[in-house]
């Protein structure tokens, strides 16, 4: 047993103060409570700061770890992509094992419970079966010339495998129905890169550097006749299909509009502010997707577009948003878009998330809590 006291415990949209949790030997939580004085209870421990839930990370793609520093900042969406295509070669099967490792502990001791992790191939699927953390690994499609087989090979040979299409600009409409058709089936979430560039609206104009590029190609399109990527998402996916949208940088509110209608609860809205800054210089619409009641979720994306995979660093570009409430984007509403929101997520009886402990918050005069730039998180449990 362990008895963990704070100063604050930040779960389920709200601050308790002086919280004291009591874990079993196997870690899961048995009691939540408030201490009054602290000299009274035996072998506690007492830390300086606020605990949490372990974290959700609901976007990475951990198999590109060893890309860490190999793609200069404000590359620019098309550049980003050509520059991975140019470094890829460049490194050996156990260099990108070691990154992976890397990666995983640093998520691992910050806190991360759980990952929504994009895959391309089978890298990253031997490590995961050895981690703490648990993963859900979605098998890209990607590509014009694309079909559904390679990847759907990968999701059968493994468990927490599952299929998704990269985005609504990379796939034609048989390949991308049958991704769904298959994800469906295996009662999996979609993970869609989603509206991360302008490019995106304007291909289904003819217009803007995608439609230019497929132009040089001659690469033919066969779902413009949708009208919009939103448009595309609404006619071709069920409405009761559970969908993780990441970045959502140019979103505007009638593609919000039109999603939540649709999706309701279903979908997920994931950002991963400091890949966009990293990339194209972008940051997402948070202030209208709160506006708007969306379920906001946390993700750090790849090595390749950041500079660490922390959570807590994500969370410091809205620094202007209660901690409360970034928790809750961090933890509890990534636990429940992956479906696992009555075990992780929130410090509550019966849960089994990991304990978290923020250091370097602030607390204002009406005892709400905000980051400061020196906030830093790591595992308790
Ligand atoms: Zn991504």
């Amino acid at each position: 047993m362990r008895r963990i006291a704070a100063h604050y415990l930040v779960s389920r949209g709200q601050v308790m103060p002086r919280p004291l949790v009591t874990l079993n030997d196997e870690g899961h939580i048995q009691r939540v409570e408030q201490w009054q004085r602290l000299d009274t209870i035996a072998q506690t421990e007492f830390y300086a700061g606020a605990l949490c839930a372990g974290f959700v990370n609901m976007h990475c793609h951990i198999e590109l770890s060893y890309l860490r520093g190999q793609i200069e900042r404000g590359s620019g969406f098309a550049g980003f992509a050509r520059k991975i295509g140019q470094v890829r070669g460049n490194f050996t099967a156990e260099e990108r094992q070691r990154a992976l490792r890397a990666a995983d502990g640093s998520l691992w001791a910050q806190g991360v419970d759980a990952v929504a992790d994009i895959i391309n191939g089978e890298t990253s699927l031997d490590m995961k079966a050895q981690s703490h953390i648990r993963y859900t690994s979605f098998a890209e499609v990607f590509g014009l010339n694309s079909t559904v087989e390679p990847m759907q090979q990968i999701a059968e040979r493994w468990s927490g495998v599952s299929l998704t299409p990269h985005s609504t600009y990379s796939l034609q409409s048989d390949t991308f129905a049958a991704t769904v058709t298959a994800a469906k089936r295996s009662n999996s979430p979609l993970s869609i890169h989603f509206l991360e560039s302008e490019a995106e609206k304007a291909l289904y104009q003819d217009e803007g550097s995608l439609a230019e590029w497929y132009g040089r190609m001659g690469w033919e399109c066969d779902f413009l006749h949708h009208g919009s990527p939103t448009q595309r998402i609404v006619d071709t996916i069920d409405g009761s299909q559970r969908l993780l949208l990441i970045h959502n940088c140019f979103a505007e509110r009638e593609d919000v509009e039109l999603l939540q209608t649709h999706f309701g609860e279903g979908v997920s809205w994931v950002l991963c502010p400091r890949s966009n800054d990293y990339i194209s210089g972008l940051r997402p619409p948070v202030e209208l997707l709160r506006e708007m009641g969306c379920r906001i979720c946390i993700g750090t994306d790849s090595l390749a577009s950041n500079e660490s995979l922390s959570m807590v660093e994500e969370m410091k570009c809205f620094m202007d948003i209660p901690l409360r409430e970034l928790i809750t984007w961090a933890t509890q509403n990534g636990a429940e878009a992956l479906g696992l929101g009555d075990e992780i997520g929130t410090v509550e009886e019966g849960y089994r998330s990991g304990i978290v402990l923020l250091e370097g918050i602030t607390a204002d005069t009406n005892g709400e809590l905000w980051l400061t730039e020196k906030t830093t998180s790591r595992r308790l449990i």
